[in-house]
């Protein structure tokens, strides 16, 4: 139906573009099947916490309860570690093809009940269904298949060398991509004959807690996977355990450097997927249209919750003027509102706590001088939500410029040659991703081999494959998820 005619002033989406037409809401119905209360996955049985505590899972989307999840206390995470180890004594003699078979049979049921978690993911995480319908759970399905397929070619990842299995694998992982970045540690820690305990984060440990009766029904031998919920003490606690051969955590830089300094008088092996300030370069001779739709998905996708979004926007000073005029436009048409939505654009921020965050460091650029550009779009009422904004006119020293906003916040800095783009790029101190938008294929090469980090996308953002390795340089992290380099990451070379 067309739009309704405001009766008080204009929108800017009215002023932009006249009449446009609406959508009639069109939200996602299929059941979600969360329960009211989760457990403890411990040796192949879902347990209740030797703390007796309970927290509760918050949905971003209303600010409702959705669940009632355990917090974990050390003995909670020894018991793990005991069932990881127990298990691992046999699932690491058991041969490849009989691993992968599990691990097939994973990524099968995750497709089977994709939409049903899909669902539950955008309620507890609160992005928008169309994502994780479309991206969350085909790619963690799959990460399970990728690994599937490796299990038992383990022979032929480096020449002439065979590649052993670690032990008991402690993971951490963040609340952005909860079973993404689950799909991410857990597929090649089993493919490669390891045994695991997992800690998802504290706001979003729903899925991984239904991933728990996918394993299940899988016949995955008990102990190879156990999953602990609760907060940072839960995940010290997953850290420190002398059981653990190695630790895998994705998450802030911040508790990345706390973890780094837990394990350096040890012998446990350590890799770090942290946070990034991703510059995203756009010369003159860029197609532009291609490019705005580029920097939205940069910086929009996931609400602004992509450790490698591009934060930064780079733009060539010929075409500033231009790129704003678009990028205003564009965000002005961007549907943001109830996640379960399937016309959803922008869905919910995940926490109360990361939207303070956010709303601080947005106000920072306004106090600092730079100059803020929001469409005027009606928020949900309950929940937690925050329009697109855009900065212009940002300089090198805000704090916009320099830090993880992790919200939809895009900070525009401009350029006028190659080797300055490079050097504001690469003036950062983290280094997850870049991307580079030029019609020069020659270009492309020369900045993909100057800026420092572990992913450039040229003339295109965001885009993910299991067989690519991902990971950082500098403060973003060391090691590799992904491809043989992140199967290396999960073994020792024989
Ligand atoms: P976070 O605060 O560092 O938390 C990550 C995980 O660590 C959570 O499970 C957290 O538990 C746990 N944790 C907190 N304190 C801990 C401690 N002292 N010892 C062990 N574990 C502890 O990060 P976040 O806010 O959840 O996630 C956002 C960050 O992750 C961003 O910086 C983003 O860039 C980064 N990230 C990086 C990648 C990558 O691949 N490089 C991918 C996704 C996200 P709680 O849930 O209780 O806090
Ligand atoms: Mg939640």
């Amino acid at each position: 139906m067309p739009a309704k005619k405001s009766p008080s002033r204009p929108s800017a989406r009215e002023l932009l573009f006249g009449d446009l037409w609406e959508f009639d809401p069109a939200p996602e119905s299929a059941p979600a099947s969360i329960d009211d209360r989760y457990g403890l996955f411990i040796g192949g049985k879902m347990v209740a916490p030797k703390s007796k505590k309970y927290f509760d899972s918050i949905s971003p989307r209303d600010g409702k309860k959705l669940s009632e999840i355990a917090q974990a206390n050390a003995a909670d995470v020894d018991a793990a570690y005991q069932a990881a180890a127990h298990a691992f004594k046999s699932w690491s003699k058991l041969p490849g093809k009989e691993r992968g078979k599990y691990l097939f049979r994973i990524a099968r049921l995750l497709q089977d009940r994709s939409r049903e978690f899909a669902v539950a993911e955008t309620l507890d995480g609160g992005k928008p269904i169309r994502e994780s319908r479309d991206f969350d759970l085909p790619m963690a399905a799959a990460h399970f298949f990728y690994h599937a397929g490796w299990a038992d070619k383990l022979d032929y990842v480096a020449p002439g060398r065979s590649l052993a299995p670690l032990g008991v694998i402690g993971q951490v992982i963040p609340w952005n991509f909860p079973l993404l970045m689950l799909a991410w540690k857990i597929a090649p820690a089993l493919a490669t004959g390891n045994t695991v305990v997992l800690k998802p984060a504290e706001t979003t440990s729903v899925t991984a807690m239904k991933f728990a009766s996918i394993l299940t029904d899988a016949g995955l031998p008990p102990g190879v996977v156990n999953i602990v919920t609760g907060a940072g003490e839960t995940g010290a606690a997953v850290v420190n355990h002398p059981l653990a051969a190695k630790i895998a955590f994705t998450g802030s830089t911040e508790v990345g450097r706390i973890i780094q300094r837990a394990l350096a008088t040890t012998d446990k092996r350590l890799t770090l997927e942290l946070g990034g300030k991703a510059a995203n370069i756009v010369f003159e001779d860029a197609p532009l249209d291609q490019a705005v739709e580029g920097i939205v998905n940069g910086i929009f996708f996931n609400q602004g919750h992509v450790c490698c979004a591009g934060s930064r926007l780079l733009v060539q000073e010929s075409i500033a003027t231009e790129i704003l005029a678009r990028l205003k436009r564009r965000i002005a048409v961007l549907r943001v509102g109830d996640p379960l939505d399937k016309n959803t654009d922008i869905g919910a921020i995940n926490s109360k706590e990361q939207l303070t965050r956010i709303q601080q460091l947005v106000q920072s650029g306004v106090d600092e001088g730079a100059e803020i550009h929001q469409p005027a779009c009606k928020l949900p009422k309950s929940g937690f939500y925050f329009p697109p904004t855009v900065f212009s006119n940002v300089t090198q020293s805000q704090r916009i410029a320099n830090e993880e906003i992790f919200g939809p916040v895009l900070s525009i800095l401009t350029f006028r040659t190659p080797e300055e783009a490079i050097e504001k790029a690469n003036n950062t101190p983290y280094g997850l991703s870049a991307g580079v938008w030029t019609d020069k294929g020659s270009r492309i090469l020369m900045m993909a081999s100057k800026l420092k980090a572990g992913v450039v996308w040229a003339n295109t953002y965001n885009k993910f494959d299991p067989s690519s390795p991902f990971g950082g340089y500098k403060e973003s992290g060391f090691g590799r998820e992904g491809g043989k380099h992140g199967l290396l990451d999960y073994a020792s070379l024989q």
